[in-house]
């Protein structure tokens, strides 16, 4: 039989109790017995043992789950035994700490064996085409993952790491300060507690190692320069932590034809003065092929002309952008002499028509 203490009890909470009650109540029994604070209290350590065990079950769905179902025994039999070093306290609830004892844990910096991945940044280049209307790409990283030949734990395989003497495996040395115990990082082992007496010669006792790795990113249609995309999880692997995210930061080159503007697509066509003035069908280049367009009698340089959702699909899912061409006319250049003579008579026709509507205007002004 065992002797242990319901979980429930030791943490003072109701069975149904929330993870934030269960979290606040944890905190509060860890820091009146931190061993900090009670230097040599045998009780207090167990108690501080106790409740860090009674956390580390209920905090976790599937272990409570079990333990409700089944008890003690239930976790014995899933492999769970609750004897743990003040080392794997702190380093499993680290955060739990973090905000009370702050600047005296020692355990956000370098040494802490509990830290998130750090994420990652990549800058992707595409075609405009591909911005247009997404893609799939696959970028490789450079980035730190658990190193596979010791696990993480920086050891060579077969050996361990040893209990640092200086702190006795807290990872802290504590000094008093009137009222105060300050506690600093252990200078012998960076707030381990364990020291490597055989580095693992793969990752020299870091516990990670670079490696290269192919990340497949699904690049949504309508991105744009200055898009960023998140892909979770996919940043260095933590210590003991989550892995960080991978950042990718679009760019998109230039198109020869199309320039952009949000969701429209701009792009300019050359016509002929003629075809100005008389009007025609032309084609013209859009994202999917050509179209034709009807240049309408009497078109003026700098005038343009939309077409309705031709443009780039929006990133938020629905709709599209149009593309607006701009009207470019072309003076003609190298013309032979019956070209000029007969635009010469045109431009006679021209004034002797202005000349006819003031006669016109002059005559009217007469008769009245
Ligand atoms: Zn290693
Ligand atoms: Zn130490």
């Amino acid at each position: 039989m065992s002797t242990k203490r319901d979980y429930y009890e030791v943490l003072g909470v109701h069975r149904d109790a929330s993870s934030s009650e269960l979290k606040k109540n944890y905190r509060k029994l860890a820091i009146q017995f931190h061993p900090d604070k009670n230097p040599g209290d045998k009780e207090a350590e167990e108690k501080f043992k106790e409740a860090a065990e009674a956390y580390e079950v209920l905090s976790d769905q599937k272990k409570r789950q079990i333990y409700d179902q089944y008890g003690h025994q239930g976790l014995e039999g899933a492999g769970f035994s609750g004897a743990r070093g003040f080392e794997d306290i702190f380093s499993s609830f680290g955060d739990i700490f973090e905000d009370f004892f702050g600047f005296s844990s020692g355990r956000r910096h370098s040494g802490s064996r509990v830290r998130r991945g750090a994420d990652l940044r990549y800058d992707l280049n595409l075609e405009f085409m591909e911005a247009a209307f997404g893609t799939e790409k696959k970028i490789e990283l450079e980035k730190a993952e658990t190193c596979p030949t010791c696990n993480g734990n920086g050891c060579e395989p077969g050996t361990q790491p040893e209990v640092c003497q200086y702190c006795g495996g807290s990872g802290q040395a504590t000094r008093t300060q009137g009222f105060f115990t300050v506690s600093t990082t252990c200078p012998s082992c960076n707030g381990r507690g364990k020291k490597i007496t055989s580095p693992c010669s793969e990752c020299k006792g870091a516990g990670q190692v670079l490696i290269n790795k192919t990340v497949a990113v699904k690049i949504p249609a309508g991105v744009d320069s200055g898009s960023r995309l998140r892909l979770t999880g996919e940043g260095e692997t933590g210590m003991g932590g989550p892995p960080g995210d991978l950042y990718v930061f679009i760019g998109v080159k230039p198109h020869k034809v199309f320039a952009r503007n949000n969701t429209d697509v701009i792009s300019s066509i050359q016509i002929s003065f003629i075809q100005a003035a008389l009007g025609d069908e032309i084609k013209v280049q859009t994202l999917e092929g050509e179209e034709t367009l009807r240049i309408p009698k009497g078109t003026q340089y700098g005038e343009t002309f939309r077409l309705e959702g031709k443009g780039i699909p929006s990133l938020r899912g629905y709709g599209r952008g149009d593309q607006i061409i701009q009207v470019q006319i072309l003076t003609p250049t190298n013309l032979n002499k019956k070209q000029a003579t007969l635009l010469k008579d045109f431009s006679k026709l021209e004034s002797d028509k202005l000349t006819n509507k003031l006669k016109n205007i002059l005559k009217g002004h007469a008769a009245n």
